[in-house]
């Protein structure tokens, strides 16, 4: 069986471990060979093989117990933005190069609880900052199904390690698309659920209000089982939802009323923003998603025309409010507390400048400088207040949509994946093209994207899905149905 290990994904896995088939020593040994065959991807930044040995021999002795779980013993990977007790967390930044966390994250933790083996800490855009991974102090990743192209981001670690097979599934967060859009540019599934369901605690902070963790996996079965276990309240995290953590496995599964044999998705109203459909789309993203919005339609979904009508200014709303929460977050990395200390300083502010300045890569002094900006006397009624504004009135806009519809549907990124370094010496182009992520983010909506077909060049392209707050079974039931019916999440890039 060992050579087509990593053909299975979480929910065989876990099944194969429950029939005995397979150890979960067998399975860590087995990934953590293919993660190092496949260093030239760059999406390792840590691993440490003998503790996930260790945790493996864990796990098959608490199955050898008569324990069960469908996780227990299944390696996964972390975005090394959640802190680790185990491995170092840098979360992309020389900031924090070689930096041991005292406790693991809720998240990391609750996985662990679970039976995951940790398998590796995965590269992200530096603080998660970016669309591309580009942004990453320890070097880019390359996307599996084309190494000249991005992985994503900034959970591109995490995406291309799963496309690559390297992994069954990794953890990933989603600040304005971080899970959606590299899983869309990997050929991947991932689901940011809705703001609070997955606890912060532990997750290196970007912009608080907006940051949400999320399973990145093959399936919606796979996502399913992760995020159960990864959700739930946690009095640790002062903007956690206090709500019973739900099985979303079990409402993938649950059938619609009036649900017949070939029409999973009978009655499920579908809308269309017309906004996220612009003549700019690229041809080939465009052709996949209406595909892919057919095949929905023969599932038994109805689509209708809804409106968004402020998506476009979900880019100036989110680079304003995103920058502003994070200019005070990354305040805590002064040389003192956390991070980096220059070598040579001549006094208390030169220490904090030199610091800061060596620590800090340029995109996220980008974001800093924006977002003092934006916070200062002066310019806070301008931009903060009004951004605020805005924010509340796209919020509005999609409980609009939702009484004429139970799901949103359209790309997730306006291409596929883009060269390694066209968008180099151009920030404002990959903001631009955060332009389908960026509106759930904001109201803190749950979104998912679904592997939909590839674009002309051979790269994948994913279908977004967008539901009403909590309604992530309503998402992974549509992706499921989806995903019984075609195989584009079994593609696998060649060589891998
Ligand atoms: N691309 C967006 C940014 O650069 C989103 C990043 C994220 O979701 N972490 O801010």
């Amino acid at each position: 069986m060992s050579a087509a290990l990593h053909e299975l994904g979480v929910a065989d896995l876990g099944r194969a471990l429950a029939a005995g088939e397979l150890s979960s020593v067998e399975l860590t040994t087995h990934f953590l060979a293919r993660l190092d065959a496949h260093r030239g991807l760059g999406a390792v930044l840590a691993s440490d093989a003998e503790a996930a040995l260790a945790q493996a021999r864990a796990a098959d002795a608490r199955r050898a117990a008569g324990e069960a779980g469908a996780l227990l013993g299944v390696p996964i990977a972390h975005k090394d933005i959640f802190v680790t007790e185990g491995l170092p967390t840098s979360a992309g930044s020389k900031m924090l190069e070689g930096y041991r966390s005292p406790f693991d994250a809720t998240v990391v933790r609750r996985l662990a609880e679970a039976g995951t083996v940790t398998l590796a800490k995965l590269n992200c855009d530096e603080f998660a900052m970016g669309s591309s991974n580009e942004n990453s102090a320890w070097g880019p990743v390359r996307n599996p199904w084309d190494t000249s192209r991005v992985p994503g981001g900034s959970s591109g670690g995490s995406a291309a390690a799963v496309a690559a097979r390297l992994v069954p599934a990794a953890t990933g967060t989603d600040t304005g698309g971080s899970i959606r859009q590299p899983a869309s540019f990997s050929g991947i599934t991932g689901i940011k659920p809705t703001y609070g369901t997955c606890s912060r605690y532990g997750m290196v902070a970007f912009a608080s209000s907006l940051d949400q963790a999320g399973p990145m996996a093959r399936s919606a079965a796979d996502c399913a089982l992760l995020l159960s276990a990864m959700s739930g309240f946690d009095p640790l995290d002062a903007t956690s939802a206090e709500r019973p953590a739900p099985d979303f496995h079990a409402q993938m599964l649950a059938p619609r009323p009036g649900a017949g044999a070939g029409r999973p998705l009978q009655g499920l109203r579908i809308g269309l923003p017309r906004e996220f459909f612009p003549a700019a789309l690229a041809a080939d993203v465009d052709g996949a998603v209406r595909a892919a919005l057919a095949e929905l339609e023969k599932l038994g979904a109805t689509l209708v025309d809804v409106s968004l009508p402020r998506t476009e200014l979900s880019i100036p709303v989110y680079y304003i409010i995103a920058p502003a929460e994070a200019s005070s977050n990354l305040s805590r990395f002064d040389g003192v507390r956390y991070g980096h200390r220059a070598a040579q300083y001549k006094d208390l502010l030169d220490m904090y400048k030199k610091s800061r300045s060596e620590g800090f890569g340029p995109e996220v002094k980008r974001r800093i400088m924006i977002g003092t900006y934006v916070l200062s006397h002066g310019y806070y009624d301008a931009y903060y207040l009004q951004a605020q504004k805005l924010r509340r009135m796209i919020a509005d806009d999609f409980q609009r949509c939702f009484t004429q519809c139970d799901v949103i549907a359209g790309p997730v990124a306006p291409s596929v994946a883009w060269k390694l370094g066209a968008q180099e010496n151009d920030p404002v182009a990959a903001y631009l093209a955060d332009i389908f992520t960026l509106p759930a983010s904001l109201a803190g909506l749950p979104g998912m994207s679904v592997p939909a077909g590839f674009g002309e060049v051979g790269m994948p392209v994913g279908l977004q899905l967008i539901g009403n707050y909590f309604q992530e079974g309503a998402l992974l039931h549509a992706a499921h149905a989806f995903q019984q019916a075609t195989d584009w999440h079994r593609r696998v890039p060649a060589g891998y």
